[in-house]
């Protein structure tokens, strides 16, 4: 076997354990949450191996190659997952999607270690497994779109599986009816609920930051998400990003990145009016979350990442390189910023 044919294997190992966690879901809540929860993560393990094998050992300093083809191994922990994607690939995927897969990952723990009898009719805990699933594909979803470079064979499978995640929704109806007084009322006060990415249903409260930036939260399956509207940089038409920068334009099907978003959201005249006035709060900022550079834009009073989506109340310089940063710079002229390598790095290159 090669390195590609175990991971083409484990790829679709991964999606066979997916659909039979959804399509089981019905009959054996249990080993719907069980298998769902596998295919996550083998898809997170499918990334690592494409950096290479032994990352997928859990001290791969021991990897053995004949043991690894054997099945002999203890594998890596979801925690350890997101570590070395973050870095070895120097790709972070966030703290909501990570979230999202350690709730799934904790239900299946809880699913494997007490029996539960009462599951298979428990109707709250049947909507809240549906509920964790629709997170957790939104999340996984969208990784595996910004992986395609490594995942562009499987679009049939990952199309599958995602018509699969439309009908596993429909577990959420109840509970979408029971909100609606609630859905109503928000709708009276002028916060009209719009189309959860997560679960479909029309559930999801905006709470805006301003004219461009919405927060929503969906009561049905408590996704939380960050929307930005743009005008698209290729034809014109209003695009809704949902977040994240990266995505495309459902009309013309044009890439937008954050360098689009950024652009979108950037107050030229107020950015222009700053460095007249010697004012440098207006940037250029880098992000202390998603650690990428000059990607914060000012909006009014707060801050706003194009590549994560997150916001900020305030930012502040860098110590040793003066770049401003949204994390806390407090000893970062010695230890530097996400950008820079403070005092201490430039010691230790003397
Ligand atoms: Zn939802
Ligand atoms: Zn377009
Ligand atoms: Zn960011
Ligand atoms: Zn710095």
């Amino acid at each position: 076997m090669t390195q590609h044919d175990t991971f083409d294997s484990l790829t679709r190992n991964a999606f066979d354990f997916l659909e039979r966690g959804i399509a089981e879901f019905d009959k054996t809540p249990k080993y719907s949450v069980i298998h769902f929860c596998a295919a996550v993560e083998m898809l997170l393990k499918a990334r690592l191996m494409k950096e290479h094998w032994s990352l997928l050992v859990s001290r791969p300093e021991q990897a053995n190659l004949a043991k690894f083809m054997a099945g002999d191994f203890i594998s890596v922990t979801l925690e350890d997952c997101r570590a070395r994607i973050r870095d070895v690939a120097g790709e972070d995927i966030g703290d909501d999607t990570y979230g999202s897969f350690r709730i799934l990952a904790n239900h299946r723990n809880k699913m494997i270690h007490f029996f539960h009898p009462e599951m298979d009719s428990d109707e709250k805990a049947r909507a809240q497994i549906v509920a964790e699933h629709c997170r957790s594909w939104f999340h996984l979803h969208r990784l595996l779109t910004r992986w395609n470079d490594y995942f562009q064979d499987y679009g049939d499978e990952i199309a599958r599986a995602d018509r699969a995640m439309k009908g596993h929704r429909k577990y959420l109806s109840t509970k979408f009816k029971a909100l609606k007084a609630e859905l109503d009322g928000a709708r009276e006060a002028g916060e009209a609920p719009k189309a959860c990415s997560a679960c479909g249903f029309k559930a999801a409260i905006p709470d805006s930051l301003d004219d461009q930036i919405a927060s929503l939260r969906c009561l049905v399956c408590d996704h939380v998400e960050v929307q930005v509207e743009l005008e698209c940089p290729h034809c014109g038409e209003q695009v809704v990003m949902t977040g994240e920068g990266y995505g495309s334009c459902k009309a013309c099907e044009g890439s937008i990145e954050p360098e689009n978003v950024a652009d979108a959201l950037r107050d030229k005249a107020a950015e222009h009016t700053a460095i007249k006035d010697g004012d440098d709060s207006w940037g250029p900022i880098n992000c202390g979350t998603c650690e990428n550079y000059h990607s914060v834009i000012r909006r009014g009073e707060k801050y706003f990442c194009s590549n994560c989506f997150d916001t900020f109340d305030n930012v502040e310089q860098c110590g040793w390189c003066n770049e401003l940063n949204t994390a806390d710079m407090e000893d970062s002229y010695w230890s530097g910023c996400n950008q820079c390598d403070g005092k201490a790095g430039w010691d230790q290159d003397d």
